[in-house]
């Protein structure tokens, strides 16, 4: 079995990146910069944030932390995205989130310049993922597929299973796997013999938030299992893939901590470095 180590492969994706922003800042004379708005105090927001701003200036990037304390009005966060939006040192914007209630969160993804959109959530970049056209998109689906491309270049003709049907995940891997020619089957909480789904496939990407749900015995040999899950649980963080029993029978496997998540946040440095190359155009 493979283990999938997404933080080497991530490691690596950020070298690259690094090399790219030197070879843009010598073209363009600039560097991309990354605006963060973060709202209130939630510890693992802060981690995520923390982690952010720590790779992307590993990379070079010029980036930014945008603090608000929890009590923060919608309309002045409406206000920051407008200036960031009009501002050419800023490539990427991304609104941290869970959001306190009384924000609302689609008015917010809407207010982000789709151009500016590292997140991939802005409906224009949903819409033109889901037409085949260039867009954004969202950052842990795109490092879920970077690290299937890397077991399994050629996907054409494969059955892909994605357990989970949030917009974040599975929906926007959906996409993902159906442009390279997958056959692809969503499933959700009311799919009715999620075990015989997950027995037909070749790839599974499980992204549903139950630890351990994808069993052993729902998956066959030569699979290829993406887990997305972080579960807090008493015996520490695991993924929605029973880790022991499926690495028997999977093909290859990531773990959890160490496999989908150090590809997010590579993916979102390489969403910024995107979003500035097309604005260069
Ligand atoms: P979400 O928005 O809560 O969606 C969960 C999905 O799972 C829903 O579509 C739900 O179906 C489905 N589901 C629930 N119970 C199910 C069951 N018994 N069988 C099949 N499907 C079931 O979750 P999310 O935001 O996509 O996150 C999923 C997991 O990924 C979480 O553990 C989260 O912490 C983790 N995550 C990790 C990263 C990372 O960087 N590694 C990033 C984001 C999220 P319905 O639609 O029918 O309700």
């Amino acid at each position: 079995m493979i283990l999938i180590d997404g933080k080497k492969i991530a490691a690596e994706l950020r070298e690259e990146l690094k090399k790219e922003v030197s070879s843009l800042k010598t073209k363009y004379n600039k560097i991309p910069g990354l605006s963060v708005i973060l709202i209130g105090d939630l510890t693992p927001s802060q981690i995520y944030v923390k982690n952010k701003e720590k790779f992307a200036n590993e990379v070079g990037l010029r980036s930014e932390v945008i603090k608000y304390p929890d009590s923060v009005k919608e309309k002045v966060i409406l206000d920051k995205i407008s200036e960031l939006n009009s501002n050419d040192s800023v490539s990427g914007i991304l609104v941290q989130l869970p959001l306190p209630k009384h924000i609302n969160k689609q008015k917010i993804i809407e207010a982000i310049a789709p151009s500016k959109d590292v997140d991939g959530f802005h409906p224009m970049n949903v819409g033109n993922l889901s037409s085949g056209y260039q867009s954004s998109i969202p950052c842990t689906p795109l490092g879920c597929y970077l690290l299937i491309k890397k077991i399994e270049p050629n996907l054409s003709g494969k059955k892909a299973v994605i357990v989970g049907r949030s917009n974040l995940n599975g929906k926007p891997m959906t996409q993902l796997l159906l442009k390279e020619n997958c056959t692809v089957t969503i499933t959700h909480s009311r799919t009715k013999n999620l075990k015989a789904e997950c027995l037909e496939a070749d790839i599974i990407v499980a992204a549903v938030g139950i630890p351990e749900l994808v069993k052993g015995d729902w998956v066959k040999k030569d699979t290829i299992v993406i887990d997305v899950g972080i579960n807090k649980t008493d015996k520490g963080i695991v993924g929605d893939v029973a880790f022991d029993e499926v690495s028997k029978n999977a093909k290859a496997l990531t773990p959890v901590p160490g496999g989908v998540g150090p590809m997010t946040i590579a993916c979102l440095l390489k969403n910024t470095i995107d979003c500035f190359k097309r604005s260069q155009i």
